[in-house]
Order: structure tokens, then sequence, then C-alpha cells
């Protein structure tokens, strides 16, 4: 088993920027598990399935192959052999996969994946149910978190930045509505893990909060 840093939170809390910068520090990989299921959320959209039917979507897995590779250290998604990487990052396919990773079928199809790249390297892993469903021996669990007020504003601004019209009231909508959606679902909810550490990003800069998981890092590896 590699050691591994185990990062969930709400969706926008800035886990993905974070885990990135912690996981380069630290010579260790990133795995981005958002990615799977927004892989297998585009699956769906493709074929325009029904994702409100569980009947239909642990059908549809049988069908889903999903896999990780890594060009020059970026992660990489495959679907069913195509490199989607590039596809998954739309609001479409985050809100489609907060409502198809609900789903038993779903989760089980990429629980193997993501505990199988936390074993044969030191990983950042990133995600909702890392701490307390994947890996819950890691020996550092993060738990981020910030206001939906203020990740609403980052989400507004990455989007403009990009030239994308959007609605900084309906963004933070949605991401009220993701929450509620990835926290009450019965399998693997979103919640902080016992021995999680818990860091609230809202007043803090994208550097303190990586050198706050830095910190608690060295300090675990050394007691390690
Ligand atoms: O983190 P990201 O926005 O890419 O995740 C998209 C969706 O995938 C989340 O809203 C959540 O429903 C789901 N997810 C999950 N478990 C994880 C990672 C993501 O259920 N470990």
């Amino acid at each position: 088993m590699g050691f591994n840093i185990a990062i969930d939170g709400p969706a926008g809390a800035g886990k993905s920027t974070i885990a990135k910068r912690v996981a380069k520090e630290l010579n260790f990989v990133y795995v981005d598990t958002g990615a799977m299921y927004r892989a297998i959320a585009l699956y769906f959209l493709k074929n325009k399935l029904n994702a409100g039917d569980e009947a239909v979507a642990a059908a549809a897995c049988e069908n889903i192959n999903v896999r990780i590779a890594y060009e020059n250290g970026e992660q990489q998604v495959l679907l069913n052999g195509e490199n989607v990487t590039g596809q998954i990052r739309t609001e479409e396919a985050g809100n489609m996969a907060s409502v198809t990773s609900a789903y038993k079928a779903v989760r089980e199809r990429i629980l193997s994946l993501q505990q199988d790249l936390a074993r044969v390297a030191d990983v950042v892993m990133d995600g909702r149910d890392i701490g307390t469903c994947v890996l819950p021996k890691a020996p550092l669990k993060i738990y981020l978190t910030a206001s939906v007020k203020t990740r609403g504003e980052r989400r507004y601004k990455e989007l403009t930045e990009k030239g994308l019209a959007c609605n900084l009231e309906e963004i933070c909508k949605d991401i009220e509505d993701r929450d509620f959606r990835d926290m009450n679902r019965d399998i693997s909810p979103l919640k902080q893990a016992e021995d999680a550490v818990l860091v609230d990003s809202s007043h803090m800069t994208i550097e303190e909060v990586t050198e706050t998981i830095l910190r608690h890092a060295r300090e675990r590896m050394a007691g390690n």
C-alpha cells in the first residue's frame, strides 16, 4: 500500500487544484475520482439514457469500461477506449455525475479501479467518499470545504474568464442541489470521516490551503 492522502469535500471547494499541488510537491500521483464518475455520466448523456431509472443504470454499467492513464503526469480518462478527458469538464457532465453516482452499480464499477491505483503508488486522491469508503485506512484524510457563496463565486470567475456566459445565482443553486444529492444519497454519501482534518478554505488562498495540507502530510509521514 502506498502512503495515501484522501481529500474529500463538496463541489467547488478547490479539491482538484489543491490535490494537484500537494501531489506535485510530494511527488505523489494525483487521482481525480470525480473524473471517473463524469466519464460514466458522459456515457449516459451520449447514449441518451434515462438517468432516473436505476435498472437502466445497472444495465448500462455492464457496457461501461473506465480506465485511467497518465500522459506527462496528467490524468487521462478512457471511456470504452476513448480518451474523454476533454469532454467531461462541462456543467452538464458534473450535474449528471451527481445523479448517476448515487447508484450502487455505478459506484461498484470503479471502486476497485480507485483502490488498485492507491495500492501501487503514493497517491493524493480526491472525491466524496475517499476517506470514508475507498481508502478508510488512509494515513491522512482531509475534508476540504468552503461556503456556497465562495464556491459559487470561484466557479463564476472561472467560467467568465473562459468567456462563457453564466449567472451567479444559477451557479449557487446548482452547487446547493449537487451538495444535497451528494450528501443525502444512500450509498457513500459525502461526509467528513471521523478522523479527517477539516479545512475550510472560504477565507484562505490556494497557497495557504496547500501549505496546511502539506504540513499535515509531512507530520504524518514522519510519524509513519
Ligand atoms: O468532483 P467532481 O465535480 O468532478 O465530481 C462530479 C460528481 O461525481 C460529484 O458531484 C459526485 O456526485 C460524484 N463523485 C462521487 N464520489 C467521488 C467523486 C465524485 O460520488 N469520489
